[in-house]
Formats: structure tokens, C-alpha cells, sequence
């Protein structure tokens, strides 16, 4: 089974000693209709590697610095961005020496060269300066020099990396790295300087990229145009797989499904999977024996199924999950890999690590008089849980409606708890059809692998096991022909050179011997070895999650939620980017400047509102007001 280490060390305590933040279960009023939901929450299944959306619409976009100096009706809003990314280039080089208006026209005249309008700026500004004095004169070498040092580092950048190795301008701001700014919205792909990930200003409402640099590349392409790498090929000749038809292959024609396991503490997630992957034959009777024995002597009986999925001492002694435990198992028709996330809010975040990764969940509910309710109620992960899976993009669930055998079984209890939670959830986004409610026992083992036999149960339930339940999820869509695209969700050093990370494949593949590009810190490095399941292989394809060594790069540099790419068509990085956004419940209205922390995966960062575009209809998406 693979941990997540590096999210156990975490210190959360650090994280949310002022706010609980996670702590606290969903109100009410955060709620939303299932079609606001659809409107604005994605699907993974649906889209499976939209990292960020592209917002088509034409926003009434007004630039900064510029305004009062250019027929703003005359440039399209591509043309506006350009020029505002232009100027912010200039603007760095120049500083304030040079009037807005002069840059402008130098911008325009030059065709969004940002280069050629360096150039001509200066070549006016050294003709008035050679008839000045020469303090002017030494200004205007100061600033050629500059110039001079930008136009270095561009030689620099064609000769050695795709990306090149970007300078931070402004303050580090906690866990910002270097960011290469890569034209996000153009795809010019070519290297340039590059704020640091927390930079002042860094707008969240819009995607606007720095210029390209050089500046011809400022080019509206759907296809990003690298020029050719200068990524060292791997010694050994590798021979390219056919990756649909080797995953065939490999997965003996069955789908890849990840599931995740959620619910409140104590609900019985583990003993349920536990169970499940038992009578599946995943765990020999030896060693579900050397468990009961164990944790009978450790005077917590009922815990035995539990280690199958809680492997560490800790977990064991306090009879929580803390960690994700990933295990592999099969249905007729899907390889599962199953991640049993924990239930306690302290480990809210591990159960993000998992949720972020998964296709599916298993929402595990005690059905007991009061445990139910207080999962549910204030301060329970019940509803939480079930928040946070939708919003990360999972839209079908499995309700196991747990320790029936508590109640006997009885109808009633299980239609109150349905009917409870069928209403949270289709608040919550999901759709009714793709919600099944399966009563099960997970430690008596009942419905789980086959349809229950027992009277109390037959006599109203004739539906689905929870295998079966599994086993008719709608698989989604896997990108493997996409560029290769990697989010490490833990990274740690291995015995021998290199190091590892982990994480889910979004999209493409990867073989032993790839060179990958790591985002943001910008380097790139040789895939050394992947284990797939603590198995060694060759490759694995999109819906993996792998653990790849790596070597060639310090492990210093990688952090959870860097991005490993395929170095021709790497990820769009950027310091500014449109989003559109769904506000459940805030007490202060968000305006101009409003500072935020961005959530990615496992990672925040701060940010700031730079600007917002419009307001849109709830339900329809439609600007209801501009300029809000
Ligand atoms: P988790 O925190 O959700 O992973 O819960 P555990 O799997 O650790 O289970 C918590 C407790 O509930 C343990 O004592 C289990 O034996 C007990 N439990 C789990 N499932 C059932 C069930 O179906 N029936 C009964 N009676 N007890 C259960």
C-alpha cells in the first residue's frame, strides 16, 4: 500500500490554529441548486484534464496603464491583453524613466514587439539624451545595460532549457516558488522572466500572463509552438508503446476506477473496505487471523478488519484512520484503486490527498440512533466530506449506509437516512441517478460482496451489493493521448540516487527513461523507475497513481502540487489568470484587492482579486452586470 508520507509529517495544527477552518462542518445557507452546481462546479468525469478553464467570453476588459492613451476600441481584447503584458515588461526594464504614452506607441508600432519596442524607445531616448548632459548620458547606459542583460539571458534561454530558469522580482511570499511565466494564454511557450507564485498583485480573476519574450512569439496558437527542446535524450533508445492498446493489455480489458472512501470518524470506513477487500481474497485468512489476535490483545476486537487499511502503529492505537490508504482490488468489469480516506477533521487535508485523486467515492454513514446525526449535524465530516468530493470534481457516490445491524436492520431507519441526505446532496451537486444507498454491515460483512440473504434485509432491500454498487460506476474518460501531465501529491527521498514522488497521472503517459519538466520550479529531470501499486513498471497512463523516481534534479526544488509535464508541451504557468467563481457565504463583500488563498489539490497560496470582470447569473451563467 502506498502512504502519503510527506502529508503526514504535515503540521497542521500550524495551518489552522487561528481559523479552524476545517474543522467546521457545512452550513446550510453553503448549499446550492443542483443547477448552480452544474453550472459552476466541473466534472472531472466529463472534462477530465481542464486544469483551469478558458473563459471564452469577451470581457469588458479595460487595461490598466493605458486607458488615456489608446483608442481602446480599436485593439480586440487579445490585442489589449498583449499590450498590457507588453507594458508590464517595459515597464521593468524602463522603469518610470519613459511615459506610458511613448511605450504604447512603441508597443503598437512594433506589432506587440516587445523587443523592437525596447529598442526604439531607447534609440529615441539616446538621441535626446546625446544632446543632454551626461548624467543623462551615464542614465542611458545604465538603462542599455539593463537591456543589454535582458537580451543575455534571452541568448541563455534559446541555447539551454525549454523553459528557461526564471528570476524572482518582488518578495517570497510563503510557499512560493519560482515561477517560469510561460505565455499562458497565447501559448507562445517561450521562456521569460517570471514573478514568484505569491508576487503582490497577482490577480485571481483574471489570466493574464506575462508577455512572451522574445516578443515575436506573442502569437494567438492553439497548438503551443516550442522550438525545439534542448532536453537531453535518455541513453538507452526507448521504444514508444502503444500505450491504449499495452493498457488493454494490462488491465485485461477492464476500466481503471479510483475510489475514495469518506465519511465521519468512527463510521466504519475502514472495517467496511476492510471486509470488502477480505471476502474479495485480497487479504489471506493467515493474515486476517494475525489481526484479530492482534488487536484482540490490544483490547479493540472490533478494529481487526480496520488494520487491514490502517497499517501504522498510531493509526492502530488510536483507532483512526490518519493517513490515505491506497489499496488495489477488482470487479468484473474495473480495477479499483481504493483510497480510504480519513475521517477525523484534524485530517481533513490527507482526505483532500485523497478526494483530489478520485473518480468515485463511497460516502460511509453509521446508521446507528445519534451516530448518524452527529456525523450529519454541526461538527460532523458527514456533509463536508460530501462537499468537498463534488467540488473536487467527483459526481457519482456510493451511500453505504453502515451498521445496520445496530438497528436491525429496519426499513424505516434506513428511508430516514436516504431521505436526510438525498436532500443534502442534490444541494450539494450531485445528481439523483448518480447516487445509489446501499445498507450494509461492515463488520458482520452483509451486502457487501454479495447481496445480503438475511430476512430483515430481503424483506424491503432487493438492490445492488456494494461490489456491485462499484462495479457499475461509470468509468470516465482517460486523456492518454494528451501531453503527460502529473500533480505530485508527496515527495520523498528513497534509498540510491534521486528521489520520489507521487501522485495521480491526469493525462498521457510516462515510460522509464522519459525526461519530465517540473512546474514551477522549471527543470527538468529523468524518469529513473515508476512502481504502480508498489510493483515496478516500465509505464503508466493516464488514472495511475505512481510513484516515480526521479533523478537529475534536487528534490529541494519539488514540492506537493508541482506539475511534471511533458517537456515539448509543457503547462501553461502564469501569475495571473480569469477564473469564475461560486460565493456560498461570506460575511464582507469582495472587492478590487480583496487578498485570498487559493486552494490547489494540497497546497494555498495567497492571492489577490485584481479585478472583477462581471457578475453572472446563477443559473444561467449569463453577465448580469459588467464592471462589478
Ligand atoms: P472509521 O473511522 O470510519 O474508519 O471507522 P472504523 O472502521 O475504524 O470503525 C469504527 C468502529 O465501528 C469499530 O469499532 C468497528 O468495529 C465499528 N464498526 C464498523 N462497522 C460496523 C458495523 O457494520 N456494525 C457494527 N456494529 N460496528 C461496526
Amino acid at each position: 500500500m502506498a502512504r502519503h508520507r510527506n502529508v503526514r509529517g504535515y503540521n497542521y495544527d500550524e495551518d489552522f490554529e487561528e481559523d479552524d477552518l476545517y474543522g467546521q462542518s457545512v452550513e446550510d445557507d453553503f448549499c446550492i441548486s443542483p443547477s448552480t452546481a452544474a453550472q459552476f462546479i466541473y466534472s472531472r468525469r466529463d472534462n477530465p484534464t481542464a486544469y483551469a478553464e478558458t473563459l471564452e467570453e469577451k470581457y469588458d476588459y479595460e487595461t490598466e496603464h493605458s486607458n488615456d492613451c489608446i483608442p481602446s476600441h480599436q485593439l480586440t481584447g487579445a490585442e489589449k491583453a498583449k499590450l498590457d503584458l507588453c507594458l508590464d515588461h517595459m515597464r521593468e526594464v524602463l522603469g518610470k524613466s519613459v511615459p506610458e504614452k511613448v511605450m504604447v506607441e512603441a508597443v503598437l508600432s512594433s506589432k506587440f514587439d516587445v523587443q523592437q519596442a525596447l529598442d526604439s524607445v531607447l534609440a529615441q531616448d539616446n538621441k535626446q539624451n546625446k544632446i543632454k548632459n551626461e548624467d543623462a548620458v551615464i542614465a542611458g547606459k545604465a538603462t542599455k545595460g539593463k537591456v543589454r542583460d535582458s537580451q543575455t539571458s534571452r541568448i541563455e534561454s534559446d541555447v539551454v532549457p525549454k523553459v528557461t530558469k526564471m528570476t524572482v522580482s518582488g518578495k517570497r511570499q510563503t510557499t512560493g516558488f519560482e515561477v517560469p511565466c510561460v505565455n499562458a494564454e497565447e501559448n507562445g511557450h517561450m521562456p521569460q522572466k517570471g514573478l514568484s507564485a505569491g508576487d503582490a498583485n497577482v490577480g485571481v480573476t483574471e489570466i493574464l500572463p506575462k508577455p512572451a519574450f522574445p516578443p515575436q512569439t506573442v502569437q494567438v496558437s492553439e497548438e503551443p509552438t516550442l522550438t525545439p527542446t534542448s532536453v537531453k535524450k535518455s541513453g538507452k533508445a526507448k521504444q514508444q508503446i502503444d500505450v491504449k492498446a499495452e493498457l488493454e493489455k494490462r488491465q485485461g480489458g477492464k476500466h481503471l476506477l479510483n475510489l475514495v472512501v469518506i465519511g465521519h470518524v468512527d463510521a466504519g470506513k475502514s472495517t467496511l473496505m476492510g471486509h470488502l477487500l477480505y471476502l474479495l481474497g485480497n487479504v489471506n485468512k493467515r493474515t486476517m487471523h494475525k489481526y484479530e489476535q492482534e488487536s484482540k490483545k490490544a483490547g479493540k476486537a472490533s478494529f481487526a478488519y480496520a488494520w487491514v487499511l490502517d497499517e501504522t502503529g498510531e493509526e492502530r492505537e488510536r483507532g483512526v484512520t490518519m493517513d490515505v490508504g491506497m489499496t488495489k482490488f477488482e470487479t468484473k468489469t474495473k480495477v479499483i484503486t481504493l483510497m480510504d480516506a480519513p475521517g477525523h477533521k484534524d485530517f481533513i487535508p490527507n482526505m483532500i490527498t485523497g478526494a483530489a485523486m478520485a473518480d468515485v467515492a463511497i460516502l460511509v454513514v453509521d446508521a446507528s440512533r445519534g451516530e448518524f446525526e452527529a456525523g450529519f449535524e454541526t461538527g460532523g465530516q458527514t456533509r463536508e466530506h460530501g462537499l468537498l468530493v463534488r467540488s473536487l470534481g467527483v459526481t457519482q457516490l456510493a451511500v453505504a449506509v453502515n451498521k445496520m445491524d445496530q438497528v436491525n436492520w429496519q426499513q424505516e431507519r434506513f428511508q430516514e437516512i436516504v431521505s436526510k441526505l438525498g436532500q443534502f446532496l442534490k444541494q450539494a451537486g450531485f445528481k439523483e441517478s448518480d447516487v445509489a444507498y446501499i445498507p450494509t454491515s461492515g463488520l458482520g460483512g452483509e451486502n457487501l460482496v454479495t447481496r445480503s440473504q438475511a430476512s430483515e434485509l430481503t424483506k424491503w432491500y432487493e438492490g445492488k451489493c456494494l461490489l456491485e454498487q462499484i462495479d457499475s460506476f461509470k468509468p470516465p474518460q482517460r486523456s492518454v493521448e494528451k501531453p503527460f501531465r502529473l500533480c505530485v501529491s508527496d515527495v520523498f527521498k528513497d534509498q540510491g540516487s534521486g528521489f520520489c514522488v507521487t501522485g495521480k497521472i491526469e493525462a498521457g503517459y510516462v515510460q522509464v527513461g522519459d525526461r519530465l519538466l517540473a512546474m514551477p520550479p522549471n527543470e527538468t529531470c529523468t524518469v529513473k523507475g515508476i512502481a504502480l501499486h508498489d510493483e515496478p513498471v516500465d509505464w503508466a497512463a493516464a488514472g495511475d497513481h505512481v510513484i516515480l523516481t526521479l533523478t537529475g534534479m534536487d528534490i529541494i526544488k519539488i514540492n506537493v502540487a508541482c506539475i511534471f509535464c511533458c517537456p515539448k508541451e509543457p503547462i501553461k504557468a502564469c501569475t495571473r489568470f480569469r477564473a469564475r467563481i461560486l460565493i456560498f457565504n461570506i460575511e464582507v463583500p469582495i472587492t478590487k484587492g480583496f487578498p485570498v488563498l487559493l486552494h490547489f489539490q494540497t497546497v494555498s497560496e495567497p492571492a489577490t482579486i485584481r479585478r472583477l470582470l462581471s457578475v453572472l447569473h446563477k443559473s444561467t451563467g449569463e453577465v448580469t452586470k459588467k464592471k462589478a
